[in-house]
């Protein structure tokens, strides 16, 4: 008798050890982290939230509240939803009766009904929205065209200008938030389109505007280029451009490949490098145009190519085709830096200078260049000579004028009244 009771326990005894044993080593080993509590630093008049508790095991409930002064307020009680360990949930301090100012959230993770894990966080309740007043915004602006604004805003934001859903930054000018902003009216954007104003401060309250600013119908031309008996003119340039592989491609083909499909890839460059401006005004006066040239072609052109009769391809001519004698001498439109010089697939060899404030200007299919990235060029300082590198079917030089990298016509850019009545604005108090 007394040999079973001793081995009964003994059995207790080392059944109650691995249960003490499994629940130390869960303790230990599966204590919950929460991520993404950052969110919950500033809360803004509307905020979701999405929490992840890692690992999820044992977790029975989680359990969000804001403290402020003597009031207590849940953001989220409940536990993990099945087969994920995310919970997300809508926060309106307002609602909850949070005032603006400092707040502490505390996030609780419960296990086994009793074991709870605390997260604080420090955070700060900022319902209002920005205030925008605009101090300078043109009546309107051309299709194709550009602007800029001169805004003070209440507190500090990130500002921006939408135009057709086409985003242009703005810079922060003075320590009283007095932002500026240049834009321009991608070709393709209605005149209907209403251009806006965004401001969202540091917690996320967002306040958009419409800016007032009317866009003017532009005339663009629309011209035909016919590719019927420039075969091989056309061939040596797009299958140098595809690269060696693709030269089974058929004529029709390998045009359509260059001119639609690595348009758009050197147009995304183009707008990734316009990105980089320098929050500086680098330049001064009106943009000038490269000496005795003749305008080829105009900005803004819609172009039709047809091939034995059937419109093969279309795209839109994004500058100016300035010509002169073969191998001219191409100055810098206005002072800046150089942000760009290389290879540019279609456009050939290309320069971008920046000109501060997300204005650039762009030369292409240029024979080499007198400037590397990072120099800084004086107005009329010769940059390169025209050649006709890239997609180019004769020497030339394709100017063109960016915003946020985005093209916009240089004849208002070259206009000197223009600028002083447009542009100049923007720049005073
Ligand atoms: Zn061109």
């Amino acid at each position: 008798m007394g040999g079973i009771r001793r081995l009964v326990r003994r059995f207790v005894f080392l059944a109650l050890l691995l249960v003490v044993g499994f629940t130390v080593y869960n303790v230990f080993f599966y204590k919950p982290k929460v991520v993404g509590l950052e969110q919950l630093e500033k809360l803004p008049k509307v905020k979701e939230v999405t929490l992840t508790v890692t690992p999820r095991r044992y977790v029975d409930l989680v359990e969000v509240k804001a403290y402020q002064g003597p009031k207590e307020v849940v953001l989220f009680r409940g536990g993990l939803p099945p087969h994920t360990n995310q919970i997300t949930f809508k926060v309106e301090p307002e609602k909850l009766g949070l005032e603006n100012g400092p707040a502490k959230v505390l996030v609780e993770v419960r296990r086994f009904y009793v074991l709870r894990e605390g997260f604080e966080v420090q955070s700060f309740v900022d319902t209002e929205p920005p205030r925008v007043r605009i101090i300078y915004a043109p009546y309107t602006v051309l299709q194709g065209g550009s602007g800029g604004i001169r805004v003070k805003t209440s507190e500090e934001v990130e500002l921006f200008v939408e135009v057709g859903g086409h985003r242009f930054r703005s810079y922060k000018v003075s320590d009283d938030n007095t932002y500026i902003a240049f834009f321009g009216v991608p070709v393709g954007v209605s005149t209907k389109e209403v251009i806006k104003v965004v401001a969202v401060d540091e917690a996320g309250n967002k306040t958009v505007i419409p800016l007032g600013t009317g866009i003017k119908k532009n005339r663009f031309r629309r011209v035909t280029i016919d590719l019927t008996g420039r075969e091989n003119l056309v061939r040596t340039k797009i299958y140098s451009l595809l690269g060696g592989d693709l030269e089974k491609l058929d004529f029709v083909t390998a045009f359509k490949e260059v001119n639609e499909k690595l348009r758009r890839r050197d147009e995304e460059r183009i707008r990734e490098i316009g990105k980089r401006s320098r929050p500086q005004r680098l330049w001064k006066g009106k943009f000038i145009q490269m000496r005795g040239s003749k305008v080829l072609s105009y900005f803004g052109e819609r172009r039709k190519y047809i091939y034995k009769g059937k419109v093969i391809s279309r795209s839109w001519h994004l500058g100016y085709d300035l010509a002169s004698v073969k191998n001219s001498k191409v100055p810098a439109a206005n002072s800046g830096v150089v942000v760009f010089a290389g290879d540019l697939g279609i456009y050939g060899n290309t320069v971008i200078i920046d000109h501060g404030f997300g204005i650039m200007s762009l030369y292409a299919h240029l024979a080499d260049f007198r400037v590397k990235e990072g120099d800084y060029v004086k107005k009329g300082q010769i940059i390169g000579v025209t050649d006709m590198t890239g997609l180019a079917f004769g020497d030339h030089l394709h100017f063109a004028i960016l915003i946020n990298g985005y093209e916009v016509t240089p004849l208002e850019w070259w206009d000197a009244r223009w600028i002083r009545t447009r542009i100049e604005p923007v720049f005073s108090d």
